[in-house]
């Protein structure tokens, strides 16, 4: 395990020496109103790369009055489909021009590794995103209903968009937690105030300097950073906002809930999981191995959908417990910016704590840690937040390890005997994001298909995404979905029309 020259050429990069980034409100890039500044932290090197402004409700205020104004009246209003088309088509074009700016910014807020498969393509994903949307705002539309009402009536419906969004995101994805906010929220015709998360708003703000470049009407996408339990608080619960789409805990989800009755917001909930992965005897252990490993130890477990608990059908239990292992230890930690990181740190010092404590947890409820099972301190690792990924043996369905959300580089490994069993264990959960099969028996694969009930089930691999194909929860992991119509459907409303013509 090495780290890079502590990435100071990462460090020079034009966005970064600016000075204290601003709040985008109204097309202007404004200080909060209450002057107050925080800091962004880079988790691989524990050192302050950027100051932030810290809004408020005053800007919170603000922000939504901009994007009311926008809304209700001015440019926005009179675009046409195509143009809004145009306008995400032109923004895809933008961050696939800056992908390695905006990887950079991602990798040093929060740690996601360079090296990772889907930044050495230098394809940008988020910029598939956006095109995707931007077809869709050329494809809105209502239908004509025949009715049963005596006489001559038209009866058609039309869809328009919800009005104002409070978006409010974490900090695992900050590029693609932003796009899948702002790409349906566009195409719909909507306007929207987007809160990044306090551990990681620097790709956000850049986002919105591509956007204002670009030429998107002012007050159409505000972004006010600052902390959940102000910004977001009054986002959650201003009577001006007409929804809030949060990514984010189930706690905190919890709260938007209770918030957004005093105006009867809609709310759509991507919340937290705790997802089965299932593997049977007859999988393809070379492909499931490396499958199920990674699935849990991408950008350092810090996945809405990671399959953290592995149930391994008992014949193969052992050796797939020893060959996870070797695999986690062969994976390669170190600083975001290095080319051949393949995991990076955690996000903070303080989810560095959360991880750890649970580590601990692990193994005084009697888990076995077959591999890691602590934090990494050799030699620079020491300044940054980095924990060995980490196998947990001899897990059993009740210890808080293998039924609460880690966000970390920890697999919870299960022996099952029946497919009976695996289904009713699977399920036996507060979660229900998604789940894993591994099996090359197809009836077997479309029974847990079936079967498991969450809002995804990947078979013979792990977390795919599409922006074509609906994401989200069942259960405590949240309502509505992204990508896909089902997205797009999230930010319009369905008004009827009748028309008597007698
Ligand atoms: P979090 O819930 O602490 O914060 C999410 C966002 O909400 C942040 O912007 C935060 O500032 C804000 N917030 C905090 N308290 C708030 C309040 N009282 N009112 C309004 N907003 C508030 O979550 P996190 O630590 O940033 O992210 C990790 C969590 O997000 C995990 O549980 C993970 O599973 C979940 N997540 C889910 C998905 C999904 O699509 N289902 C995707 C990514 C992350
Ligand atoms: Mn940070």
């Amino acid at each position: 395990m090495t780290i890079a020259p502590a990435g100071a050429e990462a460090l020079a990069l034009p966005f970064l020496s600016t000075g204290p980034k601003r709040l985008l409100i109204g097309g202007e890039w404004v200080e909060a109103a209450s002057g107050r500044t925080f800091t962004s932290v880079n988790p691989s090197t524990g050192e302050v790369i950027a100051e932030l402004a810290e809004g408020d409700a005053a800007d919170v205020d603000r922000a939504v009055a901009a994007a009311r104004a926008a809304f209700e009246a001015g440019p926005w209003r009179r675009m046409t489909p195509r143009q809004r088309q145009d306008l995400l088509w032109a923004f895809a074009d933008a961050v696939q021009r800056d992908f390695e700016e905006l990887r950079l910014l991602e990798a040093l807020d929060m740690g996601a590794p360079l090296g990772r498969p889907r930044a050495k393509a230098r394809t940008s994903w988020e910029a598939s995103v956006l095109r995707y949307f931007a077809g869709w705002a050329t494809k809105i539309q209502g239908e004509t209903i025949q009715n049963s009402l005596p006489g001559s009536v038209l009866t058609y419906t039309q869809k328009e968009p919800v009005g104002v969004v409070g978006a409010i995101v974490p900090w695992n994805r900050p590029i693609s937690n932003a796009i899948w906010k702002i790409a349906p929220v566009l195409a719909a015709g909507a306007t929207m105030v987007l809160k990044p998360s306090e551990e990681a708003s620097l790709a956000t703000i850049r986002l919105g300097e591509l956007l204002v470049e670009l030429g998107l009407p002012p007050g159409v996408v505000n972004i006010v950073t600052g902390y959940g339990s102000t910004v977001g608080a009054a986002l959650a619960e201003h009577p001006d906002v007409d929804k809030v789409a949060f990514t984010g805990s189930t706690a905190v989800g919890q709260q938007i809930i209770r918030a957004s009755a005093g105006n009867i917001k809609r709310v759509t909930l991507e919340l937290g999981g705790k997802s089965p992965d299932v593997v049977f005897a007859d999988a393809d252990l070379d492909r499931a191995v490396p499958g199920v490993s990674m699935g849990v130890f991408t950008n350092s477990g810090q996945v809405c959908c990671a399959g953290t608990r592995v149930y391994v059908e008992r014949p193969i239990y052992d050796e797939f417990v020893e060959r996870m292992s070797t695999f986690a230890g062969g994976l390669r930690v170190g600083n975001s910016v290095d080319p051949d990181t393949a995991i990076g740190p955690v996000v903070s010092a303080r989810q560095l704590e959360r991880v750890v404590g649970y580590l601990d947890l692990g193994q005084a409820e009697g888990a076995r840690a077959t591999a890691g099972g602590h934090r990494l301190t050799d030699g620079d690792l020491a300044r940054g937040y980095f924990v060995a990924p980490t196998v947990f043996a001899d897990v059993r369905d009740d210890m808080r390890i293998a039924r609460e959300e880690i966000f970390g580089p920890v697999a919870c490994v299960l022996p099952f005997d029946s497919v009976e069993e695996a289904v009713a264990r699977s399920n036996d959960s507060p979660f229900g994001l998604a789940g894993g099969v591994w099996t090359r028996d197809v009836g077997r694969a479309h029974r847990l298909a079936g079967e498991l009930r969450v809002g995804t089930v990947w078979v013979n691999t792990m977390l795919d995404m599409d922006p074509a194909v609906p994401f989200g929860g069942y259960k405590m992991s949240g309502y509505g979905r992204e990508m896909g119509e089902h997205a797009l459907d999230s930010y319009l409303n369905v008004k009827a029309v009748w028309i008597r013509t007698d």
